[in-house]
């Protein structure tokens, strides 16, 4: 404990605080899903206390009956959902080609190649015939 029931729990390397009043932990597993995470878990054990005790109580059987004591809302079919003045979902935009990366970009030649690779050859054999003569 480091102070105010403030808690910092060391995991491979990486410090994470952890807050029992405001049931929240540095990873923000905790607070996100309702269920103390590893670093929580490992404080409450040492408390010798129960892990469950300290998950919200959005998981209790008694909230789960509440949320359906009402029963479940009917749902309509498709063609009878209200019509926004919006325009529907569009296909992606039409373009030219395939995806990925253009053909069309040759390697930069370096400062004593020639910009074309045939004319190269075509000159080195005039001039070795030259050399010969
Ligand atoms: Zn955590």
């Amino acid at each position: 404990m480091a102070r105010n029931n403030i808690h910092e729990v060391w995991e491979s390397g990486v410090g994470y605080s952890v807050d029992m009043d405001a049931r929240t932990c540095g990873c923000r597993k905790w607070q996100m899903v309702g269920i103390p995470c590893s670093h929580a878990a490992s404080v409450i054990i040492g408390k010798k206390e129960k892990v469950e005790d300290y998950a919200s109580d959005y998981y209790t059987k008694k909230r789960w009956r509440e949320t359906y004591l009402d029963g479940i809302r009917t749902v309509q079919g498709m063609p009878l959902w209200p019509r926004l003045n919006k325009l529907p979902v569009l296909p992606p935009p039409w373009r030219r080609g395939n995806p990925g990366r253009p053909s069309n970009h040759a390697r930069r030649k370096g400062r004593n190649e020639s910009s074309s690779s045939s004319n190269t050859k075509k000159m080195t054999r005039e001039k070795k015939d030259h050399d010969m003569l």
